[in-house]
């Protein structure tokens, strides 16, 4: 073997690691690429107007929302000086605060007044953040909507409150109310109903076998199921004051302001059809080969003081009731009326009756 001919391994064994280095960097450069192209989706889609000048304060990029605020599209902006979009007297501060950016501060708060739709003006309250190269010298300058300040914003802040407001609400699986809606609901309608001396009906409701379901078509399948069934009960109750929410699990509970014992009963039964009717094959139930639902109503006439969870314990009693029944049945206690602080006794009427076997 000549001298060059022993370095031949070595310089091969070089060259794969040199091939895997490449491989590995072609294959982090996607990976920011991707990273990137998601940061610019987010940039472009976001409900905040942003626009990137130069150095000079001439625009070089917008968002949707900067084309939207301005009333121009993109190519009628892009190219033009920030000032010609500006007001005659306010070019002076809006010169100043570009200056400062330039020279590498973030200007906070800047009121960048841009002319919109029709000429009308919009004062918006920006931020102006410069962009660095690698050397450090100020690139570009961005100048976008600031959100932390939220002034001038009570329409977004509207709107991002009631969707936080629908979310800290609403169960995420079914959509229908949650419990902790059910619970705040509950305390104002015992004091409605104490002060306007009506009857307060509750409603609590468990799926047969749902374990068995689960173990059987699995918990995608078990999902989907609560879904039908949350649907079809929340359909069931038709007033406006009527309050359906999941309660946790496969469990949910309806709250029936101003409705008696009996009306009450019939809305229980018109939830029990409902389900039936969805006719969810459930391999493992012990009340047929259908997906059921067993209910216990529990109704009360309360006084000021009454508390709400003696009504939903009694609401329970009758469930298990219905359960022990059969399971795919209604069972009803009404409290003996009036009730106050301290509870009140329960009479039940027609415990476990209400079972049908369809
Ligand atoms: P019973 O007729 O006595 O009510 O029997 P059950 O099996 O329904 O009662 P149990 O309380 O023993 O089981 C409830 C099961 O419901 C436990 C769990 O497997 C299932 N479950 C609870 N929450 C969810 C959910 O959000 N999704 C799914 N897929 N399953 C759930
Ligand atoms: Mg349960
Ligand atoms: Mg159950």
């Amino acid at each position: 073997m000549t001298g060059s001919d022993s370095e031949l391994p070595a310089l091969r064994a070089r060259i794969a690691e040199l091939e895997r280095e490449l491989r590995m960097l072609r294959q982090q450069g996607t990976l920011q690429e991707t990273a990137l192209r998601g940061f610019a989706a987010v940039i472009v889609q976001a409900p905040v107007a942003a626009l990137v000048l130069d150095a000079h304060g001439v625009i070089a990029d917008v968002n949707s929302e900067a084309e939207r605020l301005c009333g121009l599209r993109r190519d009628a902006l892009i190219g033009h000086p920030l000032a010609d979009f500006v007001p005659a007297e306010r070019q002076a501060r809006c010169r100043v605060a570009l200056r400062r950016c330039a020279a590498g501060r973030v200007v906070r708060k800047a009121e960048v007044l841009l002319w919109g739709p029709s000429a009308k003006r919009i004062a918006r309250s920006m931020i102006l953040f410069p962009v660095r190269d690698g050397e450090g010298r100020v690139t570009g300058i961005v100048v976008c909507e600031d959100i932390r300040d939220l002034r001038g914003h009570g329409e977004l802040l509207q709107t991002v409150n009631s969707e936080l407001l629908a979310l800290v609400r609403a169960d995420a699986l079914t959509d229908l109310p949650n419990r902790r809606q059910y619970e705040q609901r509950l305390g104002e309608e015992i004091a409605r109903a104490a002060r306007d001396e009506r009857p307060l009906s509750l409603v609590m409701i468990d799926v047969d076998d749902f374990k068995a379901f689960n173990d059987t078509r699995g918990h995608a399948a078990g999902d989907e199921c609560l879904i039908a069934v949350a649907r079809a009960i929340g359909g069931a109750v038709h007033r406006p004051a009527d309050l359906c929410a999941r309660y946790g699990g496969e469990e949910f509970v309806a709250l029936l302001p101003n409705t008696d014992l009996a009306g009450a009963r019939t809305i229980a039964e018109r939830m029990r059809h409902a389900v039936l009717d969805l006719r969810i094959a459930h391999p493992a139930a012990r009340a047929g080969a259908l997906v059921t639902i067993s209910l216990g109503v529990a109704c009360a006439w309360p006084k000021p003081g009454f508390d709400g969870r003696a009504l939903q314990e009694v609401a329970d009693r009758a469930l298990y009731a219905a359960k022990r029944g059969g399971r795919n049945r209604v069972g009803a206690v009404e409290m003996r009326a009036p009730v106050g602080r301290g509870g009140g006794s329960a009479g039940a009427v027609g415990e476990g009756a209400a079972g049908a076997h369809e």
